[in-house]
Order: C-alpha cells, then structure tokens, then sequence
C-alpha cells in the first residue's frame, strides 16, 4: 500500500492536532482527527489568549500563513500595553511590532479553534466528536493537551465596554511568582490571575485580581462567567510513545516562563506532520526547532522566581525604557551560554517545586486538582 493511502491517526483536535492534519491533508494524506469532546475548544469556551510574536524575526502571521495554516479568525494586534507593579505604578509597555495577537479559543465561530477546524474539514479530514482514543495501534500523532498541572490560571470570562488591549500585575499577593492579566477583544474581556504555586488559594487571588484591576482601571465586569485551566511545561525526554509522535500540551511544548503554548502546539503539531511526510526524523526536528527555546523559558522562569515583587519593580522599570518590547523580549529567549549553563541547574530546581507545597489535595477542589482529570 502507498503510504498516501493509509488513514493518518490523530488523537485531539487543538491546535497542535489540526495543525498537523492541515499540513499532512495538503500533501496528500488521508487524516482521521478524533476529538474526546463534542467540539472544538471546549476546555477554553471563549478564553482570550496572546499568540505570542517575539520568539522569532518573522511574525508568526507570516510563519503560520507560509505553512499553509489559516489566519482566518478574529485577532487582534497587541504592540502597546501596561503592566503594574505591586506598588500600584503602571509601566507603558511598547513594541514596533505586535508582542502578541489576541485572539479567541473556544467552539465559537471567530475562534482560532473553529477557523483550523473549517480549514481542515475543507481539505477532506475527517474530525469525529466525542471519540476519546485510548489506545492508538499504528503510527500516529498524539495531540491531547495537558497531562500534568504545573501552573494554573483561573478567573472570569465577562463583557466590557472598554477598548482592545491588555494590561498585566505582577504581584505575588494576586498570582504567585505568576502574573495577574486582563484581556479585551471587541466587547469580551478576560480576567485571570496565572499562579505556578498557592493553588488551594485560587479564590482568593481571583478575588484580589478583580479588585486590583477594579481600582487601578476602573474596571466593570458584566456578566461574569468563571473559567480556569492547567498549564503543562515539562520538557519532554523524547517527542516518540512507541511509533506515535507527541505534539502540543501532552509533549509539554510551551514557554515555562509565561505559559504561552499556542505557537508551540501550532509548530509541533507542523514539525510531525512533515516528518511524516519527508520522512525525517521528528525526534531531530522538535530538538532542533523547539528545544532552545524551551530550554531558556526554563531559565528564564527559574531567574523570575528569584524577584518577587521588588524584583518584578526592577524589571518593569526597565522593560518601560525598552522602544521595543518584542526585539527586547526575542533576545532574553536566545540560548546564551549563561542560560544554557543555568538551563540543568534551572531544570532541576523546577522539576522539584512541580508538586505544589502549599496544596495537600485533601478534599481540595482547586483547578489544579481539578486538572488532574483535565476537564
Ligand atoms: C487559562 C489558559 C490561558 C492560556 N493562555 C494562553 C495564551 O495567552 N497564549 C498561549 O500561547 N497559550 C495560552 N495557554 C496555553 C494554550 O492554550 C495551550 O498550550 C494550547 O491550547 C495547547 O494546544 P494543544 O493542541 O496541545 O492542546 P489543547 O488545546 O488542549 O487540545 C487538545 C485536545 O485534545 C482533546 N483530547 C484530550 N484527550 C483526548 C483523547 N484521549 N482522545 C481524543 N481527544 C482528546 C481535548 O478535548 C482537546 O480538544 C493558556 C492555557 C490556559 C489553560
């Protein structure tokens, strides 16, 4: 049988799944997508995220166009912004070009999720819902999102009458050695506080993020909706179970630092695409293409939780002096033998603070363990 002719296997439809079956569709290949949920995006449902833009020189717009991925949802594009320091100071946060493009997740029709499911549909992959795969016989792409809680982020999804943009607090008493963020997007904000420890408090620093942006902002927030959900940054050992490749989340594909994984998921779920295709080795492309970059989000994130709100102060005063935030931001992501010595130093104290110390997971119904069944 031709290998164009045997039915590609993919388990998740998310980012990293459908960018797979996009790539593999357009060169040929028959692709059966299965998706444990009755739609796209279900664990998002109208979440509002930044599509990071500073890893590279290119835009990853461009990036995404020149992989043949659709551009088509609703975005948009982030270049200025405010962080807060624990004191209450803003900081102006400035770029030539996008830091970010905020978008959608979710079922809805403008999200990222529905615009690469459409595109994929268009190409002839077959999606079927409610299919939760629990074992894969053949080659194929594993694309399931988290499978361990290594931060969270909780709040509200609401509506807002105030302009595009976004605004950050770091501030340990609102998202511990996190950050607490607000998103709006034509109407519909985002409130969160993303904390790496103190998970069994999760309501109370949702609470304080909504007042602290209540009184620095003026904040209103109209019909108020929680949500929350469980990030996973474990770098993995290898990319292969068996002969299936792992892409996205379940690979622990995203930015240790801030938890930005949609372009991870996006660009893993192409590299093993084209590995199928090329027939390369996709262990050689994820650790070429990725692994620096994970690699110094480690760092990065063992070196912020050194700060702590006088820390935090420090360095939103000098990121306020930076002309552009995004060259500024791409070379504290460059593999630079500082960050590459302190990389198993950073790796290893990290692994070790996985466990969250301040939650016993007694009777405990925080997202956290709430995202042990991930749902
Ligand atoms: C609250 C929150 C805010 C975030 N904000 C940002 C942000 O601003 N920017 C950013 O870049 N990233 C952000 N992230 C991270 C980003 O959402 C993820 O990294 C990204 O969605 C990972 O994509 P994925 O395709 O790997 O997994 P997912 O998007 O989780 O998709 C996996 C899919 O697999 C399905 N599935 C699970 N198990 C099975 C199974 N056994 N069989 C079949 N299907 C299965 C799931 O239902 C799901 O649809 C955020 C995450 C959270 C929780």
């Amino acid at each position: 049988m031709h290998k164009k002719d045997k039915i590609i296997q993919i388990a998740g439809a998310g980012p990293a799944g459908l960018a797979a079956a996009i790539t593999l569709s357009k060169a040929g290949y028959k692709v059966q997508v299965n998706e444990a949920k009755k739609e796209v995006g279900q664990r998002f449902g109208g979440d509002l995220q930044g599509l990071e833009n500073w890893t590279s020189k290119q835009d990853v717009l461009q990036w995404m166009a020149q992989q043949g991925l659709t551009t088509g949802f609703e975005y948009a594009a982030c270049s200025t912004g405010y962080a807060f320091d624990a004191y209450d100071k803003a900081y102006p946060l400035k770029s030539r070009e996008p830091l970010f493009y905020l978008l959608e997740r979710g079922p809805g029709k403008n999200t990222l999720d529905h615009a690469l499911l459409e595109q994929a549909l268009s190409l002839g992959v077959t999606v079927t819902f409610n299919r939760r795969l629990t074992k894969m016989d053949d080659q194929g792409i594993l694309a399931i999102g988290p499978k361990a809680a290594d931060a969270i982020a909780v709040g509200y999804h609401f509506s807002t009458d105030i302009d595009n943009g976004f605004w950050a607090i770091c501030d340990d008493n609102l998202a511990p050695k996190g950050y607490a963020y607000l998103l709006v997007l034509n109407g519909r904000g985002t409130i969160k506080t993303c904390m790496f420890t103190g998970f069994n408090k999760e309501q109370s620093y949702v609470d304080k993020t909504v007042n602290a942006f209540e009184r620095l902002l003026g904040l209103k927030i109209i019909d108020r909706q929680p949500h929350g959900g469980v990030g996973n940054f474990l770098l993995p050992k290898t990319g292969l179970q068996g002969n299936r490749l792992i892409v996205g989340e379940q690979a622990g594909f995203q930015d240790t630092l801030f938890g930005f994984g949609m372009r991870y998921a996006l660009s893993s779920g192409v590299l093993a695409a084209k590995s199928i295709i090329n027939g390369a080795n996709y262990e050689e492309l994820w650790r070429r293409e990725l692994q620096p970059l994970l690699k110094t989000s480690v760092s990065n994130r063992w070196l912020y939780n050194l700060l702590g709100n006088r820390g935090y102060r420090l360095v939103l005063k000098l990121l306020a002096n930076k002309s552009d935030l995004r060259k500024t931001l791409r070379r504290h992501y460059q593999l630079t033998l500082f960050k590459r010595l302190l990389y198993p130093w950073a790796q290893h104290r990290y692994k070790s603070k996985r466990k969250d110390i301040s939650c016993h997971h007694d009777n405990c119904n925080c997202v956290w363990c709430r995202g042990g069944k991930f749902v």
